[in-house]
């Protein structure tokens, strides 16, 4: 069969495939805990609900325009004032399926073939695929001190004449690190110094603990973002716990938004009218959605951090920011991937492979589920791996004896 290299050579998003994994498990019975996905727990903000029943009611379900509803847009714009204190006009926001889209539609709208984005390790797992996908290369900067923080001179070395774009994405998506806002600040300088686009994933830029802030980028540039080479991608799916509404949106400047306008015009044509109506409604609802959700996550990434300083060998830093931690497992393997599918057949609890992120002997676990799924998850997987742990345990109403150790 004739098919297309580009196409084959794009991994499968590791996340969703673990995802169906554990759904089949649970099918079968088996009392899997999941802290794969990043998926809050919440039910649909009511505002939400609410406003896409009544255009569902109203049955005048039809195409929109295909940079979002103009409603849509103006909270959007409301939303850019209050977060990132800058004034914007329609032409400045285009609402896509989901952030991911939208990141998909700027790498699109800005890469031709060979030119280099820059990723720092950690990294989310579908940006390297996305940058493939438009024929650019994408180059990993891993930081040399072991964290998960690049510093402004390693930044610097890792650009080459052919760095169109830099990603960031803070609070980060696997180590929920926050960058400082120093170096925020330089990124956005050198970035505007060399003409370098800087792509800001701030899907989880509420989702912040102990007062930390994720200062948005903007802050630091005295341009119009007119002007400024910042592109902003936001949406409803972490921060109102919405992911299945697939809202997401891009703010940067006008000439950009025109060019994604028309490519998403030959792709999806719009997102759906009612999906935009959602999301509409909780932007304009009680926000106190959200500030529950990051307390939630405050206090489960606590009961996790607990969990894991009981943990023998295992390195772990604290996040300030999403609902994952990225601990180190080295001292029981280097191999990642063998290590999750291990947790996975022995201990039943489903975990991303470091590898994924682009950094080794990691595993990502999402404490975004029940206070109980942290406990239960992490006591497993101390049975599995750690030889003072007792080598008895219920999996299940199943008594599972480790004899592997
Ligand atoms: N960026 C990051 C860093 C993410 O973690 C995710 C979701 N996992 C997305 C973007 C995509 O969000 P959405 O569901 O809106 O497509």
């Amino acid at each position: 069969m004739s098919i297309s290299r580009l196409a084959r050579s794009i991994a499968p998003s590791p996340t969703f495939a673990l995802n169906e994994q554990a759904r089949l498990m649970r099918e079968r019975g088996e009392a899997v805990i999941n802290m794969g996905i990043g998926e809050p727990k919440n039910k649909t903000p009511i505002s939400a609900v609410l406003s896409s029943a009544s255009k569902l009611n109203g049955g005048d379900i039809k195409y929109t325009p295909p940079d979002g509803t103009p409603s849509l847009k103006k909270s959007i714009i409301c939303y850019t004032e209050d977060h990132y204190n800058r004034i914007i006009e329609p032409e400045n926001v285009i609402v896509s399926s989901g952030a991911k889209q939208s990141i998909f539609n700027i790498l699109y709208s800005i890469l031709n073939p060979q030119d280099e984005v820059l990723l720092f390790a950690p990294y989310w797992v579908s940006y390297p695929e996305m940058v493939k996908m438009c024929y650019g290369v994408p180059v990993i900067l891993t930081p040399e001190d072991g964290s998960f923080i690049p510093r402004m001179r390693e930044i610097e070395a890792a650009v080459t004449s052919y760095t169109k774009v830099i990603i960031l994405n803070s609070p980060n998506n696997p180590s929920g690190a926050v960058f400082p806002p120093e170096l925020v600040a330089d990124i956005v300088d050198f970035c505007e110094r060399k003409k370098i686009y800087l792509i800001t994933d701030d899907i989880y830029h509420k989702l912040v603990f102990d007062g930390a802030q994720a200062v948005p980028a903007y802050e630091f540039t005295t341009k119009s973002v007119d002007d400024s080479m910042i592109i902003a991608v936001n949406g409803v799916a972490k921060t109102y716990g919405m992911t299945g509404f697939r809202i997401g949106w891009v703010v940067a400047n006008r000439e950009l938004v025109e060019l994604m306008t028309n490519v998403q015009s030959q792709i999806t044509s719009c997102t759906s009218i009612l999906l935009q109506a959602a999301a509409e409604g909780a932007l304009n609802g009680m926000q106190s959605v959200v500030e529950n959700l990051r307390l939630t996550f405050q206090n489960n990434r606590d009961i996790m951090m607990q969990e894991l300083k009981t943990f023998n060998g295992v390195r772990v830093t604290k996040p300030m920011g999403t609902f994952y931690v990225f601990p180190d497992f080295r001292a029981y393997s280097n191999n990642s991937l063998e290590l999750a599918k291990f947790l996975l057949e022995r201990a039943q609890v489903v975990t991303v492979p470091g590898k994924e992120f682009g950094m080794e002997g990691h595993l990502r676990l999402s404490y975004a589920g029940t206070v109980k799924d942290i406990s239960v998850g992490i006591e497993r997987i101390k049975w599995a791996l750690d030889p003072n742990s007792p080598n008895e345990i219920y999996i299940g109403d199943r008594k599972k004896v480790r004899d592997w150790l």
